[in-house]
């Protein structure tokens, strides 16, 4: 738990939130801010800054198969999965997270 994190927050139950999905490590919840009609994050409820410093392989699998099980609770089979790492590439929050963005046609390259 990093005081200062939002994050940390949420997966504690500090900031009150409805995930879409929980398991004994990973949380996941809606974006506040979202850029499609389906916008969910998925965290460990660890706190690791981001990808970069992420280097417990069972956190990696349980994040990838996070974003799988929320995925199929919520009938989504097509759907963009992004991890941004550091301020350069625009991430905000710095308690890693996967973005699953689907509901609208995803172009590619994004642009
Ligand atoms: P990043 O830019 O770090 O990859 O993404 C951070 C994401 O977290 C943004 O899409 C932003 O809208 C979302 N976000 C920031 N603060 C909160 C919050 O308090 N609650 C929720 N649900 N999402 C948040
Ligand atoms: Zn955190």
């Amino acid at each position: 738990m990093e005081t200062n994190c939002i994050f940390c927050k949420i997966a504690d139950g500090e900031i009150p939130t409805d995930f879409v999905y929980e398991n004994d490590t990973i949380a996941a919840f809606r974006d506040i801010n979202p850029t499609a009609p389906e916008h969910i994050l998925v965290i460990p409820k660890k706190h690791i800054e981001n990808l970069n410093e992420l280097n417990d392989r069972e956190i990696m699998a349980d994040l990838l198969f996070g974003v799988k099980e929320v995925c199929k609770k919520l009938n989504i089979t097509d759907y963009r999965t992004v991890i941004n790492t550091g301020k350069g590439a625009g991430q905000e929050v710095f308690h890693i997270h996967f973005h699953i963005i689907a509901g609208r046609p995803l172009k590619w390259p994004p642009g």
